[in-house]
């Protein structure tokens, strides 16, 4: 039964979106952050991948310097106010946070983060600039968590920057991947606009670098070039069936519901194959789309999935049910979807067999396959000398992020093979350093 009425206008989606960590006001900042005990040795620093000193930002919250807050945390993460929104913080910091071994509910780090950082995105007052001009140029290849933090970065160290972005807006997956109820447009896109007016790099929208002369020329116009790609599309399943009309990506799914909201097309009996967190978002937002019955199927037990418990619970939340130990084996119907045929599995020695004899049919309208993207194998083939490992990821110097052909370098999705905003955005920041040193070191 469905949860959620399919929602027909703007208004309508943002109540079935709400906002899972809405934005605190000035007194719940204060009341939250005179809660934190300021640890020495803070576990939550810690376990966060960008090292914020999360006590010194909640501190200075709390003495009402706001704008020293914000500081602390984008000098740490470019994409700040973002991750205090789409982090998993449950697995992170405020999963570490102290009050979790008496009980107690952790610190909402996040939310004191989001808090801090729209604070100072709103009074416009900037905290950064571009450094001393080196006269050296980088071209940075997609305008992600990845390419913006490391083009933050290098103007900080005085280069000249160039962002080539294949889409109409930057911040990649973060406006058209993470779920709508985790952070909106309107805010993503503040945080872009906030950054590029501090640091003044060129953004080149609908740009993509596709072809082998188009590579050529960021070789002869720059001095360096980072690839900040990410991940391709969902991958193909190679079930008969597949190309029936209502069977999606997950990704190209969502990335149509961030962009259009309402507008999107959801079916009534909707079945999700998958068991990671891509999974877990696109059976929720079918769910908050009014879909009146979703499946969540994966072909292991439930304890394997690779998506955060919380994530499971959100959609369990929203009516999602999940089915376990099942593969998919056809995508039924006649031109359109009308079910899914599957055979139910067991696990020996860690593979998966399928039952003989077991098959059955779930019907239903629409099919999500959440079942990973690929890998940009073919464009990253244009680039000379650029070695990739068995995974299709960019091999990569984890000190200096730089690849096989020295003029690159690359950060996030595209060399750790997918992971969190926090992880792109850290990575390419310590790149962009790799990246410094190298133009320093040209004759
Ligand atoms: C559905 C989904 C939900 C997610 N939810 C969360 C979440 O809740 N929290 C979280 O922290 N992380 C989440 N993630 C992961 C997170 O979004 C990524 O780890 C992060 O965005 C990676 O950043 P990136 O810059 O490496 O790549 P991307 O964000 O993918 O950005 C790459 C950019 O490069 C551009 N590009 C690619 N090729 C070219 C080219 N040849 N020329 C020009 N431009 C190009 C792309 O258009 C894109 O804008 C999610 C991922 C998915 C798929
Ligand atoms: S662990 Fe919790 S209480 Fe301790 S400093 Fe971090 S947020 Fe504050």
């Amino acid at each position: 039964m469905a949860e959620y009425s399919p929602p027909t206008t703007e208004q309508e989606f943002q109540v079935n979106f709400a906002q899972l960590k809405p934005r605190m006001n000035r007194t719940e900042a204060m009341l939250e952050s005179s809660r934190c005990l300021f640890c020495f040795d803070a576990p939550c620093i810690q376990a966060c991948p960008s090292g914020i000193d999360i006590p010194q930002f909640i501190r200075q919250i709390n003495t009402g310097n706001v704008t020293g807050a914000a500081r602390t945390i984008y000098e740490a993460n470019y994409f700040g106010n973002a991750c205090g929104k789409v982090c998993p913080t449950e697995v992170l910091c405020e999963g570490a946070c102290v009050y979790n071994l008496q009980d107690v509910k952790p610190i909402e780090i996040g939310r004191l983060q989001s808090f801090a950082t729209r604070a100072q995105m709103d009074s416009g007052e900037a905290l950064f600039g571009p450094g001393t001009p080196t006269g050296r140029r980088v071209a940075v290849i997609g305008a992600g968590p990845a390419g913006i933090s490391c083009a933050c970065e290098l103007r900080a160290l005085g280069h000249e920057v160039d962002v080539f972005e294949a889409k109409a807006q930057p911040s990649g997956l973060t406006v058209y991947g993470v779920a709508p109820y985790k952070i909106t447009n309107e805010e993503t896109l503040a945080e872009m606009a906030y950054l590029q007016g501090q640091f003044g790099y060129t953004v080149h929208y609908n740009a993509p670098i596709a072809s082998r002369a188009d590579v050529q020329k960021l070789e002869a116009d720059y001095d360096a070039v980072f690839l900040g790609i990410g991940l391709g599309s969902t991958s193909t399943l190679g079930l008969p069936g597949e190309d029936r009309v209502g069977c999606v990506g997950a990704v190209e799914f969502i990335e149509q519901l961030r962009q259009q909201h309402h507008a999107v097309a959801v079916g009534r009996r909707v079945v999700v194959l998958g068991g990671g967190n891509t999974a877990m978002d696109a059976a929720s937002e079918s769910a908050r789309m009014g879909a009146e019955h979703v499946t969540l199927a994966y072909r292991r037990s439930k304890s394997d999935m690779g998506a955060y418990d919380f994530e499971y619970d959100l959609a369990k939340g929203v009516g999602v049910e999940g089915l376990f130990n099942v593969a998919p084996v056809e995508i039924t119907g006649n031109g359109k979807v009308e079910g899914v045929r599957f055979v139910r599995t067991a696990t020996t020695g860690g593979q998966v067999q399928p039952v003989p004899g077991s098959e059955f049919v779930v019907p239903c309208d629409m099919v999500i396959k959440a079942t990973g993207q690929s890998k940009q194998t073919v464009f990253l083939g244009l680039i000379e000398g650029l070695q990739l490992d068995a995974k299709g990821r960019i091999i990569l110097d984890s000190r200096t992020g730089q690849t096989t052909n020295p003029r690159y370098f690359a950060a996030g999705d595209a060399g750790n093979g997918g992971a969190e905003v926090v992880n792109a955005a850290t990575e390419a920041k310590v790149t962009a350093r790799g990246i410094h040193e190298y133009l320093m070191s040209l004759k």
